[in-house]
């Protein structure tokens, strides 16, 4: 891989026929996710085009010139111009491949991609997930000098990472950014010496197996393996509601609600979390409004006359949200009248929606025994009823979903597999 300056920038690239560049940063975990992927991925195309890299800190002005703000950024050149589409943040194989079209061509692409060979590889543990219940898993494991491999789609880091401030996580007085947070678990994990596959697509899982292919053709064979996949928030998917996530729109009461102290915020659903979590959040808030499809509540009856009880709480029945914007600090929602189909904007300071979560269970075909709620049950040792299968975190079926119920689980299935192994 050859590693270029600004200064042979016009010779190697401007005038370098088709040129691969990829700007990358030390101390950048996604950049040491794409390092891997960009090497393999110049091995297999480096009759077609050319593979450089550039120290982005070093080359500052030619990234500012380029418009290149984040590490790692992959750009696509033919012939001294820019093609496709820039890949920067966790990049995974496919979109490199899908880079590479601009470049060479479908055709090209699709013939070179059966070139690839197959591999495999063993490891004792491996952990699909690199929230805060995988990542504790594969440090407990790491230490006890376990084999293991850490697999996620993503960067590692989890919910956490998305979370703005988290208070409750023991052993820091003051809240702490979710990402630093994220960041310093995910670190520790990684340089105890547990192996990281992220950024990847999973594309196959055998629990029974213990087989995991990624991208198409590594796979990863286990003896033991760790769910810890999650869950995920169901979105309404109404526009701005994902530009908004983080930014005046939460889905979480317990870690939020702290932030809209004598703030006016609407609450979407009516459903046992929706309401509850309304009534939690006016400890805070000085008014909630409560935006529901229907016309009266589906929570349960106690829930339900708490809220109506409740002097912060205000209900507009059969509306629905359609889109969401920001107008300064203020979130604006629209939301339609099911019943006259009049739209009409209410003012927020924040918007928490409760419709529902989802374990992240949509890749095992394996018939795991589930809760009537859809998460996976375990026994105490986190084991589920796939022999060698454990599920921890979020994903397992529990009562409480926090960090620190996320890091006990890691660690009950990490010195259980420890033992079991031993
Ligand atoms: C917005 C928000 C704020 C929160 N704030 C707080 C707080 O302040 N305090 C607190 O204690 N808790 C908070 N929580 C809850 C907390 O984040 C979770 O309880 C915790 O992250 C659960 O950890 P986990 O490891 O089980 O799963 P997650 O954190 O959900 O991590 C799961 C990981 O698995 C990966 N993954 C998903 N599918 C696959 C797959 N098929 N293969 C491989 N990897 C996969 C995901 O990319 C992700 O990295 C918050 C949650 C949210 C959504």
């Amino acid at each position: 891989m050859k590693e270029i300056t600004s200064t042979d920038f016009e010779k190697e690239v401007l005038k370098g026929g088709k040129v691969v560049v990829d700007f990358y940063s030390t101390e950048c975990p996604p950049c040491e996710a794409l390092a891997p992927k960009f090497e393999s991925l110049a091995s297999l195309f480096g009759s077609e085009a050319k593979f450089v890299k550039i120290f982005r800190q070093q080359n500052r002005d030619l990234a500012d010139k380029l418009g290149v703000k984040s590490s790692p950024t992959v750009l696509f050149f033919e012939d001294g111009k820019e093609v496709g589409v820039r890949l920067s943040g966790g990049i995974r194989r496919h979109d490199l491949f899908e880079g590479m079209k601009a470049l060479v061509g479908k055709e090209k692409v699709k013939e070179i991609k059966l070139q690839i060979k197959p591999e495999t590889s063993q490891y004792d543990v491996a952990i699909l997930g690199g929230g805060p219940g995988g990542l504790t898993a594969g440090l407990y494991l790491c230490q006890a000098k376990v084999n293991t491999v850490l697999i996620d789609v993503g960067l590692p880091g989890g919910n956490v990472s998305t979370t703005h401030m988290v208070s409750n996580y023991p052993g820091f007085i003051d809240p702490q950014p979710g990402y630093m947070l994220s960041h310093f678990m995910s670190e520790q994990t990684k340089q105890c010496g547990t192996s990281y596959k992220v950024a990847v697509d999973v594309t196959h899982v055998d629990l029974v197996n213990k087989k995991i292919v990624l991208d198409d053709y590594e796979t990863i064979q286990a003896r033991k393996i760790i769910i810890a996949t999650g869950t995920s928030p169901n979105f309404l998917g109404v526009p701005g509601e994902k530009e908004l996530k983080g930014n005046g729109i939460s889905y979480c009461a317990t870690c939020d609600a702290k932030y809209f102290g004598e703030k006016e915020v609407i609450v979407i659903g009516g459903g046992n979390s929706a309401i509850e979590e309304a009534d939690f959040i006016t400890k805070f808030a000085s008014k909630v409004t409560i935006v529901h499809q229907f016309d009266k509540l589906q929570a349960n009856k106690t829930a339900q006359e708490k809220a109506f009880a409740n002097k912060k709480i205000g209900f507009m029945f059969e509306h629905e949200p359609r889109s969401f914007r920001k107008s300064g600090n203020s979130v604006i929602a629209e939301v339609e009248d099911l019943k006259t189909k009049l739209r009409k904007e209410l003012v927020a300071d924040g918007v928490f929606i409760f419709v529902g979560l989802k374990p992240n269970l949509s890749l095992f075909t394996d018939k795991l025994e589930l809760d009537n709620w859809g998460y996976i049950k375990t026994d105490e040792d986190k084991r589920t009823n796939i022999e060698g299968v454990y599920a921890v975190g979020d994903v397992s079926s529990k009562k409480y979903r926090q960090i620190t119920t996320a890091i006990a689980d890691g660690t009950i299935a990490a010195i259980s597999i420890t033992k079991e192994l031993d």
